[in-house]
């Protein structure tokens, strides 16, 4: 390999949003400033014109193949680590994991009923059992 090291790689893959890797989607601004998918999404729910937060370029490109390549190609840690996820396996990997990760978020099952708890499968059962759960009453 050339003389391009691991620490270049993941300084190179760091979201200006999140700090944490750059996960796919990955959308560079006009000028090629990376940032995540989700981290795009989450300021697109704040504001309408979200602009890169290093040059303050607008988003108009698709996708870069390119980054999302160097993601797969790169032992990456669950998104849900936060949550208390502790898997790691390569990028391109992941997605199926994160799809069925018991750390990742759920919406709570009477949520057509009007609960709107979101949280990970390890806390809810006891979110139904704390909310839903008509109390025992043992008189
Ligand atoms: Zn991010
Ligand atoms: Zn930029
Ligand atoms: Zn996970
Ligand atoms: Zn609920």
């Amino acid at each position: 390999m050339a003389a391009v090291n691991k620490a270049q790689i993941m300084a190179a893959m760091e979201c200006p949003v999140c700090y944490d890797i750059l996960r796919p989607p990955i959308h560079p601004c006009n000028q090629g400033h990376p940032i995540c998918g989700d981290c795009r999404q989450q300021m697109e729910r704040l504001s309408q014109n979200v602009c890169c937060p290093l040059c303050r370029s607008g988003y108009s490109l698709p996708p870069s193949h390119i980054l999302e390549a160097i993601y797969d190609s790169l032992r990456v840690s669950c998104r849900f680590n936060a949550g208390g996820c502790r898997h790691v396996c390569w990028g391109k990997d992941m997605k199926i994991h994160e799809q069925k990760c018991k750390f990742g978020p759920r919406t709570c099952p009477r949520r057509n009923e009007g609960c709107l708890w979101i949280g990970p499968l390890t806390m809810l059962a006891k979110h139904c059992i704390e909310n839903h759960c008509p109390s025992v009453n043992l008189n």
